[in-house]
């Protein structure tokens, strides 16, 4: 993993760019195909009735989405580079405790900033741009206005300069993010309904759980898990 960061480290600033684009492009269409097998193998499982229509306008700000992540990514070299963002490569106990630190802040993070973005005077500026997206189609997760995708990148800086957390974590979390990202916007349930009913499984923000936000936005605005809706009495009744 050391060898891993040592390469990132020593690009030029233009070769980071290139890859930070290239990786952000790659992640995004590994996503979006990702959404589309889950959609075509649990077409049986629909959470909606008909899926989201695709219009150009979408695939631009999906493209800008793109851009802006790996302008995060450019921004986070700069600062690892200038001394601000401290990575460590400690043993496992601590790489298992920074990937739950860093699930946790993300986690609670998100939960915070969502309501926010709901509130009326900030949602049509901030947040309308993805509930434009009423079921689900392969990009939905990408259709985010550009204030949105900027406030993500900067919660998760703000993780990283305020812990000097470890390697592996970072790239654990950021694998659970993309992974959740997909599962929540596939628009199917590929977990069987007995699982669903499992007490962890309840813990967990699973496919129909993000899809229920899409369809009320007053319930489930948790991410990664279901906690923060529990602890705030904004959680789905058929969760
Ligand atoms: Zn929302
Ligand atoms: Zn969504």
């Amino acid at each position: 993993m050391k060898t891993l960061y040592d390469w990132f480290y020593l690009q030029s600033r233009a070769s980071w760019v290139l890859f930070s684009v290239l990786s952000n492009l790659g992640i995004a269409v590994a996503s979006i195909t990702g959404c589309w097998l889950l959609g075509y193998c649990f077409r049986k499982r629909t959470v909606f009735a008909a899926s989201q229509p695709l219009i150009a306008h979408d695939i631009y700000l999906a493209f800008g989405c793109v851009l802006l992540n790996a302008g995060v990514s450019i921004a986070g070299w700069f600062l690892w580079k200038a001394g601000w963002i401290h990575i460590t490569f400690p043993s496992w106990p601590r790489i298992v405790f920074d990937t739950l630190l860093l699930l946790f802040y993300m986690d609670a993070g998100m939960y915070v900033t969502h309501r926010v973005v709901h509130h009326p005077g900030i949602f049509k500026i901030v947040h309308r741009t993805h509930h434009t997206h009423e079921s689900m189609n392969p990009i939905s997760l990408f259709v985010l206005n550009p204030f949105e995708v900027i406030g993500f990148g900067a919660l998760l800086l703000s993780a990283l300069l305020l812990f000097h957390l470890s390697a592996v974590a970072i790239l654990v979390y950021l694998s659970l993010n993309i992974l959740w990202g997909t599962l929540g916007h596939a628009g199917v349930e590929p977990f069987p309904v007995t699982w669903m009913r499992h007490p962890l499984i309840q813990q967990v923000g699973t496919s129909s759980f993000h899809a229920r936000h899409h369809a009320d936005l007053r319930y489930n605005f948790g991410f990664y898990t279901t906690i923060w809706d529990r602890v705030f009495g904004t959680l789905h009744r058929e969760e």
